[in-house]
């Protein structure tokens, strides 16, 4: 269908048809119209004959480019809380967003090792509407890993990679839909055994605060990413976030045909979501974690970069980017 009419529209421009073969165009306000020549109308039929080798794909996420980020940030080093990697990993942080809305959120948190200094980054991105959606990952890695130069190129760093290129993506104007804020959480691994009093410091932390002065009720979705640079990305269905967010995430992925990467098993995980899942707010984990055979990756020397892929962050940008537009809608 496509490619018989786009024939015959080559035709009717060679042969003169009178509907398309003048090719004269009036501007609106009665300018005096303006015809193509028969020597344009064959550099025209011959744009046309290309035209569909030459159109673009559907645009897609950069992937190579949050990679790239993740790659910057692995480089750094270990950055588990009280290290110097973990100062060189907020300064590195601070020097993405110097041209942002860049607030650092610090507070002492009580630990198993004790009292722990830490820092959660939030950028806003304003929009038109009245109302947020936040993206968050974490970034540091864990203090009980510290010996075995453990860098969470998955664990922390490709989601970090992931958020910096939706930044990008956002920076620069204000967004037709709701504003978006991106947080990247402190604390959220486990100082000794994954425990509620010991995991997930700086979300607890935020959500707590923004139940107090009144942002929650700001925030119409929350949306966690963890651990989805993994090459072979497999995310799984987390079933305490909210039915109608996974929903949209889905309805995202099967626009670009990702559902086979998408929620083909389901799993019940405790990350920095739930703080905001148990104050009411519309929240879903995006975590992948079947992380190499046997899950032999997850929180061992193994996690690096060549664990992790452009391919993949490509998916999750592209979901990002389409589910914040479907909440846009709703
Ligand atoms: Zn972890």
């Amino acid at each position: 269908m496509i490619l018989f009419s786009h024939w015959k529209r080559i035709a009717a421009i060679m042969m003169g048809a009178p509907s398309l073969a003048r090719l004269c165009f009036r501007a609106k306000g009665g300018k005096p119209q303006h015809c193509v020549s028969l020597l344009s109308r064959v550099a025209l039929a011959g744009l046309l004959l290309l035209a569909p080798l030459t159109l673009p794909a559907q645009t897609h996420f950069n992937g190579a480019k949050a990679l790239d980020y993740a790659r910057q940030f692995v480089a750094i080093g270990p950055r588990w809380p009280t290290s110097q990697g973990h100062q060189k990993a907020e300064e590195f942080l601070r020097g993405q967003f110097k041209h942002d809305q860049l607030e650092e959120d610090t507070f002492t948190a009580s630990t198993p090792i004790g009292p722990v200094p830490m820092r959660n980054f939030i950028v806003r991105f304003p929009g038109k509407k009245n109302g947020v959606i936040v993206l968050a990952t974490h970034y540091e890695t864990n203090y009980p890993l510290k010996n075995i130069n453990f860098v969470g190129a998955n664990d922390g760093a490709s989601t970090t990679g992931l958020l910096l290129t939706i930044a990008d993506q956002l920076r620069g104007r204000t967004l037709d839909g709701y504003s978006v804020w991106l947080v990247f959480f402190d604390g959220e691994e486990a100082f000794q055994t994954w425990s509620k009093s010991d995991s997930t410091y700086g979300s607890r932390h935020l959500a707590a605060k923004w139940g107090r002065d009144g942002t929650l009720g700001k925030i119409r979705a929350f949306i966690l990413a963890d651990m989805i640079g993994d090459k072979d990305l497999d995310i799984q269905r987390e079933t305490q976030s909210t039915g109608w967010l996974v929903d949209l995430v889905r309805q995202a992925a099967h626009k670009f045909g990702y559902d086979r990467n998408f929620f083909q098993t389901e799993e019940s995980v405790e990350d920095d979501h739930l703080a905001f899942v148990d104050r009411g707010v519309p929240s879903i984990d995006v975590i992948d974690l079947d992380y190499g055979p046997n899950n032999s990756y997850h929180h061992t020397a193994q996690d690096t970069l060549d664990k992790i892929s452009a391919r993949s962050l490509t998916i999750d940008g592209d979901v990002f980017m389409e589910t914040i537009r479907l909440i846009d809608l709703r």
